[in-house]
C-alpha cells in the first residue's frame, strides 16, 4: 500500500548556530528490555547492559547530531503512558572537530 507523505522534511540544522551541514553520530534506544539499551555509532550496533529501566519510564530514543562547526546535540523522544514528548539537549561543543564523534555511516 502506498504511503501518504504528510510532511516534507526540512534539513535538520543545529538550533543555535543554524549550520546546515549536520551529521547523525549516534542513536540510542533505552531501555530495549529491563536491563539493556541499544546503541548505534560508527562502530556498529551494540546492546549494552544498563539500569535505564530504573530511571526511564516507557521508552526513550535519542539521536545525537554533530554540525560541521563542531556543535553537538541530542534530539530526545520519550514515550510513557500514551504520551510522546520531545526535547533538544545541546552540547558539548567540541574545540577540535577531529576529536568529535563521527557520522554513523557515510558512503
Ligand atoms: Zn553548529
Amino acid at each position: 500500500m502506498p504511503r501518504t507523505i504528510l510532511h516534507t522534511p526540512n534539513e535538520v540544522k543545529y538550533p543555535v548556530c543554524g549550520y546546515e551541514y549536520v551529521n547523525p553520530v549516534a542513536l540510542k534506544v533505552e531501555p530495549v528490555s529491563d536491563d539493556t539499551i541499544g546503541y548505534i555509532n560508527r562502530d556498529g550496533l551494540r546492546t549494552v547492559p544498563s539500569h535505564a529501566a530504573e530511571r526511564i519510564r516507557g521508552i526513550q530514543r535519542t539521536t545525537t547530531f554533530l554540525c560541521e562547526e563542531a556543535h553537538q546535540w541530542d534530539e530526545v523522544r520519550a514515550f510513557h503512558k500514551g504520551i510522546t514528548s520531545q526535547a533538544i539537549e545541546c552540547g558539548p561543543d567540541w574545540s577540535d572537530l577531529e576529536c568529535a564523534p563521527t557520522t554513523i555511516w557515510r558512503d
